[in-house]
């Protein structure tokens, strides 16, 4: 199930980057395999997968401990500053950068490891009052301030968009979103090179490359229901 899981996702991504008239290879899948048991995970990376992604902390870091060190780890979910440590040297990236207080935990940590930690800044493009990130108009000072850290790279944005029936109703939060990092491109800002889009779960990430999307990030297409009760 999970092979013909994955070889259906695969093709949606491939016929949204032929609509678009972008390069598969511009696009990374990461499995989200958040809830989901390490033999799943597991049998995953038997059929080829190598980026996952977790959004809690001591999921990803068991996991990264029970499974082979080709894997790419990212951190997607809501990160709170005192389990930054847990996870700076295990996540390739951090995809949920939204305070400065975590920021300057991640520079704090990374410089400790002597690493660059690469980032994505999470911006709540809808502003729903449920969900994590920065307004839009806030993207661009946090930026310039973030830029100035020595132990991070600013490597894109991020977004969870609005759960919808219909992934069209996404569009513009993406097309909104992919605009935004043009204009951070055009500000030049030292150390900042924004070629990251994180954009598109599930349900509306054929919609996401159409629009500019680099990372998609998909849990459910590819391991099924998330069972939230065991
Ligand atoms: C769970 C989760 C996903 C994947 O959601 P699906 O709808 O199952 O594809 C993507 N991004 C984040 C931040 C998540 O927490």
């Amino acid at each position: 199930m999970l092979k013909e899981q994955l070889e259906e996702v695969e093709r949606k991504i491939q016929a949204a980057c032929d609509r678009a008239g972008r390069s598969r290879d511009e696009v990374t899948l990461i499995a989200v395999s958040k809830t989901k048991p390490v033999e799943t995970l597991r049998e995953a990376y038997d059929l080829g997968v190598r980026v996952f992604g977790e959004n809690k902390v001591q999921e990803l870091t068991e996991k990264y401990e029970a499974l082979p060190d080709d894997i790419h780890w990212h951190m997607i979910g809501h990160l709170q500053t005192n389990k930054v440590k847990y996870i700076i040297d295990k996540a390739e990236l951090i995809h949920s950068v939204d305070s400065l207080k975590l920021a300057g935990m991640i520079e704090k940590e990374a410089a400790k490891h002597d690493i660059m930690a690469d980032i994505l800044v999470e911006v709540n493009v809808a502003e729903e009052e449920s969900k994590f990130g920065l307004k839009m108009k806030e993207v661009i000072p946090f930026i310039e301030e973030i830029a100035r850290y020595p132990h991070i790279n600013v490597r894109g944005l991020m977004t969870i968009a609005p759960f919808v029936e219909n992934p069209e109703d996404n569009r513009p939060i993406f097309s909104d979103l992919h605009k935004l990092s043009v204009d951070i491109k055009d500000k030049n800002i030292d150390n900042v090179n924004v070629s990251i889009l994180s954009m598109g779960m599930t349900n509306d990430y054929e919609v996401a490359i159409e629009e500019g999307a680099t990372m998609v990030r998909i849990g459910t297409g590819i391991f099924g229901a998330r069972n939230y009760a065991v």
